[in-house]
């Protein structure tokens, strides 16, 4: 059975026509990334069980040594789950997240995997965090410490540049997505027999850099929640606090927004004191 397509039939000759619902701008996604049931960091090739044995060390000095990689034990067991990337918004995730390993645990390693079992440098972190604030400033003004801090550096890059606060950003974002885009690529694929535009992902970076795109695309800006502070990208024009969770099929866990919730009945609460006082 054909799921993912339309029959329609040729006007002029008559024939039967059969569209695939994939497109340039919605490729079939090829890659497939794997998540381990337990992580762990690793500091000069040595499992550190406890994050906080590393106390009074200081983490930003030992970025290049420090690595996060599936237990011994989780590699021997293969991963538990393999997912499609773009079910899931790794831009937005890669904003959110608190640090690495929380990212981890849920999406798994970002970056292709080397060695036995395969560990990702802590350095990933540092450099995607301010990057995914430039693809959230694209089109917003500069005034944040991050925002300072791009134009501070593409003063650096172009020391004879006249452009304004906001296209130094623009010109930021720019010049790292088309560095970064080098790991997606188009591709052909044979879907129930019948051939259909696909992408393949070399890591997760360039997923998110991938999804920033269909955002230009479709002319989606990403949007602050008021009750979090996290990202998000609206999926009506009207949605103001972020999404509920989903899995990593797409699927959302809840049926309403946690933070929507929260803020609701904060609001409630308010209200319902405000009116003590008036009695
Ligand atoms: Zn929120």
């Amino acid at each position: 059975m054909v799921v993912n397509s339309i029959n329609k039939q040729d006007n002029v000759t008559g024939n039967k026509v059969i569209k695939i619902n994939y497109s340039i701008s919605k490729p079939y996604c090829i890659t497939r990334f794997p998540v381990y049931r337990e992580y762990t960091y690793w500091l000069d090739d040595k499992p550190i069980n406890n994050i906080n044995n590393l106390k009074g060390i200081k983490i930003r000095t030992l970025l290049n040594k420090l690595q996060i990689g599936p237990t011994q034990e989780a590699w021997e067991e293969g991963p538990i789950e393999t997912y499609n990337p773009l079910n899931c918004r790794i831009d937005v995730a890669l904003q959110n997240c608190r640090d690495d390993m929380a990212f981890v645990s849920k999406y798994g390693l970002p970056l292709p995997t080397q060695g036995t079992p395969p560990k990702n440098s802590g350095l990933f972190w540092l450099v995607c965090k301010p990057l995914s604030w430039a693809q959230f400033y694209w089109g917003t003004s500069p005034n944040s410490e991050f925002g300072q801090a791009i134009i501070q550096k593409i003063d650096e890059m172009f020391p004879k540049n006249n452009l304004k606060d906001k296209e130094k950003i623009k010109t930021f974002v720019l010049q790292q997505a088309n560095e970064a885009m080098n790991g997606v690529h188009y591709k052909v694929q044979l879907i129930n027999g019948y051939l259909a535009p696909a992408v393949e992902f070399d890591s997760l970076w360039d997923v998110a850099w991938f999804q920033f795109l269909q955002n230009l695309d479709k002319g989606i800006e990403y949007r602050q929640c008021p009750e979090c502070g996290n990202l998000f990208v609206p999926e009506h024009g009207k949605q103001k606090f972020c999404p509920p969770v989903t899995d990593l099929k797409g699927n959302k866990l809840t049926k309403r927004s946690t933070c929507e919730n929260t803020w609701n009945q904060r609001k409630k609460r308010e209200r319902n004191k405000e009116k003590k006082v008036i009695n």
